[in-house]
């Protein structure tokens, strides 16, 4: 199973995939070698070399859609090395952003088309969507706050509020349109609680 987690900045996506990682092993049974914990960008050896090139500062700003393109050639090789590998071994997949993201990020943040983006996404992936995605919603504001307390912000995040509430905005929009794929959980409230919300989101979804 293909698992995301999506949301905007300081939204709790990668403490809430530790937890749940940590609750299937704990209290699911499952292998640790069934369970792989990846992210985009970063998921394979060249994505983490674009995540730099993504991240860090530039002299020169990166092009709207050069920087979709490198976004699209990293989710291309982790798909191929690593998310479909995996499902096709039955592994289950923690993965932090996907398609839902560049939409959000590259469509709506940026003012992308849409359509261009879904047809760059349909390359990137090759077909592959996800199982269930889990949106994290909290207010920009507050992701934006908790993404600073935890030290520097890279490029993304030094974008102006604007960007990042056109964003939120984006992630609205994909949970209303793809209400059977995408789940929202409120990523306002406590680390455990939304771990909680998130488990029984997860037993309901794969219960056999
Ligand atoms: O989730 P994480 O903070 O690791 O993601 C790295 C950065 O890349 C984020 O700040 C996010 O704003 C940005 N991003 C993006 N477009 C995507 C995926 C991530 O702008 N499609
Ligand atoms: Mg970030």
């Amino acid at each position: 199973k293909l698992i995301v987690f999506e949301g905007v900045e300081g939204s709790g996506k990668t403490t809430q995939i530790q937890r749940s990682r940590h609750w299937l092993l704990e209290r699911m049974n499952q292998k640790p070698s069934n369970v792989v914990v990846t992210r985009e960008p970063g998921g394979t050896t060249l994505g983490s070399r674009l995540r730099q090139l993504l991240l860090q500062g530039h002299q020169h700003p990166i092009q709207d859609r050069a920087e979709l393109l490198i976004f699209a050639a990293d989710r291309a090789q982790h798909v191929e090395e690593v998310i479909n590998p995996t499902l096709l071994a039955g592994g289950i997949i923690l993965c932090d952003r996907f398609t839902d993201s560049t939409i959000a990020y590259q469509g709506y943040g940026r003012g992308l088309s849409l359509e261009l983006i879904e047809n760059i996404c349909q390359v990137a992936t090759d077909g592959r969507t996800s199982d269930l995605t889990l949106w994290l919603d909290v207010d920009v504001e507050v992701g934006l706050a908790r993404a600073k307390a935890r030290g520097t912000a890279d490029r993304m995040e030094q974008a102006d509020l604007a960007f990042h509430r056109r964003v939120q905005q984006g992630f609205t929009a994909l949970a209303a349109a793809h209400s059977h794929r995408i789940v929202r959980v409120d990523a306002s409230r406590s680390e455990a609680e939304v771990q909680e919300q998130i488990q029984m989101i997860l037993t309901q979804k794969f219960a056999q």
